[in-house]
């Protein structure tokens, strides 16, 4: 058997943990012939309920679980780790001001960064599911400067399955034949889910996008708002969907994206498409040889480069107050 690929889960006990430990017990994202280490991290307060997660973990008894491990030390906690998911963050309380959150979440985010550049392996590649999840990848990057930013990921994968489930339902064509769908921007409501280069059913998605008021009235705010409205059908935010989308993302990153597709992940900007260097922005991207590339080249009209540009004014203005608070 070969070497188990050490796992860190950070906010473990709670709803997208529960949904994406036992997944990757089971062999869901590094496939069937990698077995995987588990490190579930917490706060003090919840290590009590990560230890019944433990317990339901080994009660699956799944071949590829190698161990187990719980901390409520990150140094501890990302010690020879390969890969990071960084899912536990501060929620938005009442009355919370965007500053708060941002240094609530930058007191959780930089000391991990600091913990992922001491301790954990060579090669470790870092995922940021917790909210607001680019801004706080580029506070875990800007905390490891002996790893490279690229390493560092925000997850915009659900709203890129989001967006194929919706345009497999307008145009009544299976989710696998819907290719080179792309989320620009932000994982927040400004995001902007692209189909003028998306190819559908065999046909180029600009056929769709000639709807226009489905194209703006229905498709890019269902895609942007479907996170409130589970929240709304569901009385709880979306978990396993989540959890779902952390898995391809993490599989895709380490395994390759299919020939002639790409999907959406935040990854650092080298200034691709005018996005200022070193934000934490959604691109298309494909994976090979365990690196993303954003795919360049794409010719982006007015319409798409006015939505794009938004949500960098988002990221460049969460990029300034959290560099207002010292956090990067
Ligand atoms: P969830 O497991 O439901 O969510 C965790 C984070 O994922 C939230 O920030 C949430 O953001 C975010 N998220 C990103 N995308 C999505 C999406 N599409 N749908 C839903 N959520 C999304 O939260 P719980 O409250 O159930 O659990 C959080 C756990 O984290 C708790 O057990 C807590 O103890 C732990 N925690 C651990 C820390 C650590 O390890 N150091 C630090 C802080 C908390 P949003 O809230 O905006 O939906």
């Amino acid at each position: 058997m070969t070497t188990p690929v050490n796992v860190t889960v950070t906010g473990a006990a709670g709803q997208i943990g529960y949904a994406l430990l036992f997944r990757i017990a089971s062999g869901a994202m590094l496939g069937p012939d990698t077995p995987v280490r588990l490190r579930l991290l917490e706060i003090p307060q919840a290590v009590r309920a990560a230890e019944g997660t433990a317990m339901e973990l080994d009660d699956c008894a799944f071949p590829l679980l190698a161990g187990i491990d719980i901390h409520d030390e990150p140094a501890a906690g990302f010690a020879g780790t390969n890969i990071a998911l960084l899912v536990g963050a501060r929620p938005r309380g009442p009355g919370m001001e965007r500053a708060d959150l941002l240094e609530a979440n930058g007191g959780i985010f930089g000391p991990q960064g600091k913990a992922i550049n001491d301790g954990a392996a060579d090669d470790v590649r870092v995922l940021v599911v917790g909210n607001p999840a680019n801004t706080n990848a580029l506070i875990a990057a800007a905390h490891a400067p002996d790893v490279p930013a690229a390493r560092f990921t925000a997850m915009t994968r659900l709203d890129h399955n989001r967006a194929l489930s919706q345009v497999s339902a307008k145009a009544g064509v299976p989710v696998a034949d819907i290719r080179r769908l792309a989320i620009w921007g932000n994982h927040s409501a400004t995001q902007y889910p692209d189909l003028f280069h998306a190819e559908v059913g065999g046909s180029p998605g600009g056929a769709l996008t000639a709807d226009a008021g489905w194209l703006t009235e229905d498709f890019i705010p269902t895609v942007a708002k479907r996170g409130a409205a589970i929240i709304d059908a569901r009385g709880a935010s979306s978990a396993a969907s989540a959890a779902n989308a952390a898995i391809d993302h993490t599989r895709d990153w380490v395994l390759g994206t299919p020939e002639g597709d790409w999907t959406s992940a935040g990854v650092v900007s080298k200034g691709e498409y005018g996005v200022p260097e070193g934000l934490v922005c959604s691109f298309p991207v494909t994976s090979s040889g365990g690196e993303w590339q954003v795919v360049e080249g794409l010719e982006i009209d007015d319409f798409s480069r006015e939505r794009i540009d938004a949500s960098v004014a988002e990221l460049s203005a969460e990029r300034d107050a959290v560099r207002e608070l010292g956090l990067v």
